[in-house]
């Protein structure tokens, strides 16, 4: 069983990233991004935090906006377009989930598609569907799909069996994967919640991406022998004796599934550190493409 190191194929794409910084910077650039927290949920905060730290880290112009839970919306629309307008600023995001109410579309929608990092807006979900390589994809699918190409895991003629649709992770992996092309050319089958039968399902799988958001769920009937997993879930769950009084744990229940894996995913280590390099990859992106 061959453990896909998140951290590793992550410190090798910041490695990248600084060298591109780098270049940029000998042509007088410097990739900016936005980062936009509204009310104060800590793991946002923290999440936030973190991204500022990193951006910092590599050289690049990083701004964040911490606004109280009870911004209203016309205020974040006006940020946003100040951002929008920016030379600057790159990339702009907003920590999701936003407060109840704001509407979190509204706001993806005014971010310029050109700036839009997350690959949210409309126009960057079409360009994906598209296979239009100036599009921004989804950071975490997108760093899935580079786990695989950095460990060898051959895609073409696969058949990957995503379990969850969701507009972040589930629909962009499913169609990063169908999608012509290196870490692609699968045949991919798209689980959720209404799907019946779903270990029946997930056990055609040569490569099983679990992005349910329940801590364990993935078990070992879930799995083919020999398949290879990645584990996007991020769960917390109590545990009275870590220090913090709870511990992460993943989608899938990794030690009665690892046995049985080609490959897999550790819970944390693995896909998570990938979103943030990627994140850093698609702000670099777009100040190139900003011209
Ligand atoms: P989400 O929006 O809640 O979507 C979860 C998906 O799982 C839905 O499509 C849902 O089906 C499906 N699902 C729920 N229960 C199921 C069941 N019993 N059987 C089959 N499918 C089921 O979650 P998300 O934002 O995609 O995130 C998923 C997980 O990834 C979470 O743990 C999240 O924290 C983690 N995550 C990690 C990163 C990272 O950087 N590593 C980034 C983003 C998310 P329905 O559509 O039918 O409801």
């Amino acid at each position: 069983m061959q453990l896909i190191k998140g951290t590793e194929v992550a410190e090798k794409v910041l490695a990248e990233c600084r060298r591109d910084i780098m270049e940029l910077a000998a042509h007088g650039k410097k990739p900016g991004l936005a980062v936009i927290l509204v009310g104060d949920d800590p793991a946002s905060r923290a999440y936030v935090r973190s991204k500022d730290r990193k951006c910092r880290e590599l050289g690049l112009h990083s701004v964040k906006h911490e606004l109280p839970a009870e911004t209203p919306q016309e205020h974040l629309l006006a940020l946003v377009s100040q951002l929008n307008s920016d030379p600057a600023i790159h990339g702009i995001l907003v920590q999701s989930p936003p407060p109840a109410h704001i509407d979190e579309a509204a706001i993806v929608r005014a971010i310029d598609p050109c700036k839009d990092v997350d690959g949210f807006h409309p126009i960057n979900v079409a360009k994906l569907v598209l296979e239009d390589p100036t599009g921004f994809v989804p950071c975490t699918p997108l760093g899935c799909q580079r786990l695989l190409l950095e460990h060898g895991i051959p895609t073409e003629g696969a058949h990957a069996v995503v379990v969850g649709r969701s507009m972040i992770v589930g629909k962009p992996m499913a169609m990063l994967l169908m999608a012509k092309g290196k870490g692609a050319n699968a045949t991919v089958t798209v689980a959720h919640s209404k799907t019946k039968n779903l270990p029946a399902v997930t056990r055609q799988a040569d490569i099983l991406i679990a992005a349910i958001g329940r801590p364990d769920f993935i078990r070992a009937e879930h799995v083919k022998e020999g398949a290879v997993v990645i584990d996007v879930g991020i769960n917390r769950v109590d545990d009275l004796i870590a220090e913090k009084g709870y511990r992460i744990v993943g989608d899938v229940a990794f030690s009665e599934v690892a046995p049985k894996c080609r490959a897999i995913t550790p819970v944390p280590g693995g896909v998570g550190p990938m979103t943030i390099a990627m994140l850093i990859a698609n702000t670099i992106k777009a100040c190139r493409q900003a011209g």
